[in-house]
């Protein structure tokens, strides 16, 4: 199947072919967390972005070098060039070195994205792992006139940038004259030439824990500049795709920019892709307004605006359910709905796993499953609209990963499982090809592309020795036993499927 994936630059503001710059690698890099606190679901849903990204580019056969970074220094709290450094900030509430703080929340980070079954990037750099680039950068910055010391700092020109024929604002779509009058004069900011002009070092304060030596005496690396050292260093000065949440376009991403720009002299990036928030009440989730969940909270339900717990998958479900440039609403409502779609994917996903093709001779009887299924013709109508879904979930991923469209194609191949399982088709009706590509594509859409896998408490071993005392119980008509094994699934959310042609158990749905 040919794949021609399109994606929304946010830097042409229009979908465009994704063409690499040397096929068939991708390099790709994604802004990570700042680790000060516990990772929420709005960081979550960015991440997912990138991780269903990583995965189809994989799929279609790229090489995708993936570089997402940790943020362990540098980022201050309001996220502009004054005030205290966000991991600092914590150290000193907490009584703890900065690099405990470190640990821990990229521990919990960790720990969330596995529950969450994200694929690990291939490279996950950290700020301190690499001050000795950002050093070396501000020093070219400098050699090069972008750049001016200032009591200690180091400031990006901006004014020096433009008049070498750049456009700082270029992606964001900002005016240097509405942002000018935008900016209020910040305490200290009168170190700089213009207020536009943004921090690549700083200098410390005796009481800012976190600060190293530097040509400008001691201070640490600006926010922005950490991402310019790490991109570059691993994927080329210039690289395929940088991700990122909608938030960080400006200023994050136009200083990334300018950065890399001024030293290199060319743009970083090709393919600039930013995932849309997810909120509250039509409120973007952020740690600050205090309308955060921890996905935590979620999986035990253990929060006061939450009706009932959701598992890693059914979050995961939840978010894929809409195409990563909208937003996304958070809601009771929407979770219990995306519970219950889950649950029906994965009772297909179980039940496609365990068929097998038979033939139209065939005549077949194996334990718990009796199919007949002599002189069945192929259906052609019923295999055309199985290859139509799977071509329409390519396409929806291939239309700039719309992940809604694809899971609605996805749910067009499930009706034919079920109706399968159901013993109301025959294996025989799709053809042996026919079959045999609804098995495989509805498998790995589900669990290769989109990362959805099943979830239970009891290996499959203990379910199924159940299910043959249920079958036992059952022909020897001691029914209290059987209620006492339909009451074991319930209590795990299973339930019992008592078939004419078959007995078998389900995810509750
Ligand atoms: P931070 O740890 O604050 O640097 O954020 C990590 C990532 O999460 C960034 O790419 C942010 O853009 C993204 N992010 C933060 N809040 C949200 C939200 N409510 N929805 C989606 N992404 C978010
Ligand atoms: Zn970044």
């Amino acid at each position: 199947m040919a794949q021609p994936l399109k994606i929304y630059n946010s830097l042409s503001r229009q979908k465009e072919l994704f063409e690499p710059l040397s096929p068939p690698h991708v390099g790709l890099y994604v802004c990570g967390p700042t680790v000060y606190n516990y990772v929420h679901l709005g960081n979550v849903r960015t991440f997912l972005t990138f991780d269903i990204l990583f995965r189809y580019l994989t799929h279609i056969g790229y090489k995708v070098r993936y570089v997402r970074n940790i943020t362990d220094v540098g980022h201050l709290v309001g996220d502009g060039d004054e005030g205290e450094d966000k991991i600092g900030r914590m150290a000193k509430l907490e009584k703890l070195e900065p690099m405990e703080i470190v640990q821990r929340y990229t521990n919990d980070f960790h720990q969330v994205l596995e529950r969450l079954n994200f694929h690990t990037p291939s490279i996950e750099p950290t700020a301190t792992g690499h001050l000795i680039e950002q050093i070396e950068a501000v020093k070219d910055l400098i050699n090069k006139g972008l750049a001016y010391e200032s009591n200690g700092s180091v400031y990006f020109d901006i004014n020096k940038y433009n008049a070498q024929g750049n456009n700082y604002g270029k992606l964001s779509g900002r005016v240097l004259e509405e942002l000018l009058t935008e900016t209020r004069e910040l305490e200290g900011t009168s170190e700089k030439r213009n207020p536009l002009d943004f921090a690549i070092w700083k200098k410390a304060a005796p009481e800012h824990i976190m600060q190293w030596e530097s040509p400008w005496g001691k201070g640490f690396p600006g926010w922005h500049l950490e991402c310019t050292c790490m991109s570059t260093k691993y994927l080329g000065t210039q690289f395929d795709i940088h991700g990122g949440g909608m938030d960080l376009k400006f200023p994050h991403h136009e200083c990334e920019i300018a950065q890399a720009t001024g030293l290199n002299g060319a743009a970083p990036v090709r393919y600039w892709m930013h995932s849309n928030m997810l909120t509250v009440n039509g409120q973007k989730m952020s740690k600050s307004l205090g309308n955060s969940f921890l996905p935590a909270e979620l999986f035990t339900g253990n929060h006061p605006l939450l009706e009932q717990a959701y598992s890693p998958m059914t979050t995961r479900f939840f978010m894929l359910q809409s195409q990563y440039r909208s937003t996304l609403d958070f809601s009771n409502d929407a979770l219990k709905g995306a519970q219950k779609a889950f649950k029906r994917l994965m009772n297909g996903l179980r039940a496609i796993k365990a068929m097998e093709y038979i033939p139209s001779e065939a005549d077949t009887q194996t334990a718990g499953l009796k199919v007949s299924t002599p002189g069945v013709a192929i259906d052609s109508k019923k295999v055309a609209d199985i290859e139509k879904s799977v071509q329409g979930f390519y396409d929806a991923m291939n239309d700039d990963l719309n992940t809604a469209v694809a899971i609605a194609q996805l749910f067009n191949l499930l009706k034919y499982v079920n109706i399968l399982y159901l013993n109301q088709l025959s294996p025989a009706a799709l053809g042996e090809a026919g079959f045999a590509m609804l098995k495989e594509k509805f498998t790995t859409f589900t669990e290769e592309i989109l990362g959805l896998k099943e979830e239970k408490s009891e290996s499959d071993a203990i379910l199924g020795g159940m299910l043959d005392l249920y079958r036992e119980y059952k022909a020897s008509q001691r029914y209290d036993k059987v209620d006492q094994i339909r009451t074991y699934f319930k209590a795990q959310n299973l339930v019992i499927r008592d078939m004419k042609h078959r007995i078998d158990w389900a995810y509750e749905e």
